[in-house]
């Protein structure tokens, strides 16, 4: 059934962002946001490479040099190179994570060790360009490439914010969804997901839908590997206000027979306001979900796209 949040998620965490004082010049980084909002929702995993890897606090800055694809570490002044010594530290920390279940990672941008894109990269002339990923943060994503992940500086974006903790609670059900692994398992997940992949893509909800109709003909892990490898797919393209007003539309026709006219009225009225931006999506979201209370419409109250994360975090509080 749509939210109901009483553990809190595994997520991994950059350290500094908690306030960890494990920069290289002593301090941290911490993001309020992250500890007094977030931290009500999600178990954070703190991971420092640096740190980790054996190196003191505090210690040389460092920045990537080389090939973007390939950078190597090395420090700012006396040009040591960590580069070996931080791979052979994640390879083995990243196996380790995988107990963990991280459902998702907020890495700290910019740096050469955790930033997850935009990080300089200096060439051969010592200019830098910002095209590079910090060594752990490449490696943990080719390690795990379905967890959502995100920078710091990215979730003041209030869009961006939105997608990534969405993205979050559909990995956490995903995984849930995984464990039983049946047949019957991924049709209730699809079913409940509907709405809301239909926001994010609509080809994509179209494909998935195609895949679940095979779930009882086709190797069961084949179409698993394929459903999450779309889902998460599906999860990164962001929902438009033209895909939300359309899924609205959709919503309504639910209704088509029980609604009084003014309530009809009304509730067209209201995602009006919301397509011209003079309202949050939160406004026609309320409202649809009195009706299907109000008329038990079983279907869309089971719908995760009615309430994809915990009101508290006012996600879809903006216009
Ligand atoms: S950015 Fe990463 S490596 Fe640097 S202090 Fe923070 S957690 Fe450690």
């Amino acid at each position: 059934m749509p939210v109901n949040v009483q553990e809190k998620i595994p997520m991994g965490v950059s350290s500094c962002l908690l306030g960890n004082k494990v920069r290289y010049d002593g301090g941290h980084k911490h993001d309020r946001y992250v500890t007094e909002t977030l931290g009500h929702f999600f178990d954070f995993v703190p991971i420092c490479p640096e740190v980790e890897c054996g190196l003191p606090i505090p210690r040389e800055a460092m920045r990537l040099i080389g090939d973007p694809d390939d950078p190597r570490l090395v420090t700012n002044k006396t040009g040591i190179d960590h580069t070996d010594k931080m791979k052979s530290w994640a390879a083995k920390r990243l196996v380790e994570l995988e107990k963990d279940n991280l459902c998702g990672f907020i890495f700290k941008n910019r740096s050469p060790s955790s930033g997850m894109e935009r990080v300089k990269v200096y060439d051969d002339n010592k200019i830098p360009q910002n095209i590079g990923e910090g060594i752990f943060a490449r490696a943990f994503k080719k390690h795990f490439p379905l967890i959502p992940t995100e920078e710091e500086g990215r979730l003041h974006d209030v869009l961006l914010r939105e997608n990534f903790i969405e993205s979050v609670f559909v990995y956490k059900r995903w995984r849930e969804t995984l464990a039983e692994g049946t047949p019957g398992s991924l049709v209730q997940f699809h079913t409940q997901h509907k709405l809301m992949l239909l926001a994010h893509c609509e080809k994509c909800f179209r494909e998935l839908g195609k895949l679940v109709a095979d779930a009882g003909k086709l190797d069961t892990q084949e179409i698993f590997e394929k459903y999450q490898q779309g889902l998460m797919e599906a999860m990164k393209i962001k929902p438009t206000f033209k895909s939300h007003v359309n899924v609205l539309q959709h919503m309504m026709g639910f209704f088509k027979k029980v609604l009084s006219a003014d309530e009809k009225k009304e509730l067209i009225e209201v995602i009006e306001t919301y397509r011209n931006h003079f309202v949050p999506l939160i406004v026609p979201i309320t409202l649809i979900n009195h009706y299907a209370r109000k008329y038990n419409e079983t279907y869309l109250l089971n719908q995760y796209y009615l309430k994809p994360h915990p009101t508290e975090l006012k996600l879809r509080n903006h216009a």
